[in-house]
């Protein structure tokens, strides 16, 4: 360490609360010894209420970067100089680049989902999409897919706080990619929901359904909406094979878990912060087996 770090060192940082359980700290600095660059990774604990201090400190310290974790995306968005057009739409930041003063916000969590899709050989470009969920990753989900040239996406969300912000994130996605068909509906309609899928090429969960405590649920309840060809993604990556990928699997879909989803959108990340590749075959054998 004390080889390493020197009066030169460039500073990153993830903040969020809580960020001690988090994985970015050994993730980064593994790939800045790797590739010899004079970076270091820290996190910080903040709270939503100071996001606009900690970014007054990012320009005094004259870090290069940030990763926002929950539950500072929306207010980190609110708080930077620009935002990439993803962010924009999406109205949530999950990294920040300091080009020289200025705070540039992106959102690479959608970025994410598609690479990890394209590391299974899937592509979202013509394709009809529909996606359970409207928060945080489900918005970032539907925003890259429409961008990225998905032909239609179908929206399933119960009719809980997460359901004005569905529709409204409906309307953004129409207004910014208007080649893009997209629709809303209520996931408790289960008759609708398997028709949609079974017009869709890619079925994605974007709920909490499937994480603990609701391990043993899934929020495809009519198997019969599950078919060879079907590729089926779940962004829960706790436990790594979920409920509704077991029944994906079992029904013969193509089965793409959420750990690659982690993964990539800290790749993208890194290319923001450094201009550089993240060596991921390493990275994904030490730090996502
Ligand atoms: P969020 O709180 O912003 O959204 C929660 C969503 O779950 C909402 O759409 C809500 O309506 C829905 N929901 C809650 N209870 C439900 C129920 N009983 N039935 C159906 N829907 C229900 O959460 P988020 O930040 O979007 O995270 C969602 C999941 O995605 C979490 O499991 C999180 O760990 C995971 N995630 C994964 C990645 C990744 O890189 N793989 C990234 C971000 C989030």
């Amino acid at each position: 360490m004390e080889g390493r770090i020197s009066g030169h060192t460039g500073l990153l940082a993830l903040i969020g609360s809580p960020v001690g359980h988090s994985g970015s700290p050994a993730m980064y600095n593994y790939s800045f010894e790797r590739l010899g660059l004079d970076y270091a990774y820290v996190a910080f604990d903040v709270k939503e209420q100071d996001v606009k201090q900690a970014l007054e400190a990012m320009k005094l310290f004259n870090m290069r970067g940030m990763n926002v974790t929950m539950p500072d995306k929306i207010e980190a968005a609110r708080c930077v100089d620009e935002l990439s057009d993803a962010a924009r739409i999406i109205g949530a930041v999950n990294t920040i680049v300091n080009e020289d003063g200025k705070l540039i916000g992106h959102n690479t969590d959608g970025i994410g989902f598609v690479k990890n899709l394209e590391d299974h050989g899937v592509t979202v470009q013509g394709k009809k999409i529909t996606v359970a969920g409207g928060g945080g990753a489900a918005t970032s989900i539907q925003v890259q897919c429409a961008l990225d040239g998905a032909k239609e996406i179908t929206i399933f969300n119960k009719k809980d706080a997460f359901f004005e912000r569905t529709l409204a994130t409906a309307e953004k996605i129409k207004d910014a990619v208007p080649d893009c068909i997209v629709n809303v509906y209520d996931i408790d309609d289960i008759a609708k929901m398997t028709e949609e899928i079974g017009t869709s090429d890619i079925f994605v969960n974007a709920t909490i359904v499937g994480m603990k405590p609701m391990d043993d649920q899934s929020v495809v309840k009519d198997l019969s909406a599950l078919r060879p060809g079907l590729v089926v993604a779940d962004v829960v990556y706790n436990p790594v094979e979920t409920k509704l990928l077991k029944d994906a699997k079992e029904a013969g879909c193509t089965c793409v878990g959420g750990k690659g989803m982690l993964l990539w959108q800290g790749v993208a990340a890194f290319k923001l912060y450094t201009g550089e590749d993240m060596p991921v075959e390493e990275v994904r054998e030490r730090f996502f087996q």
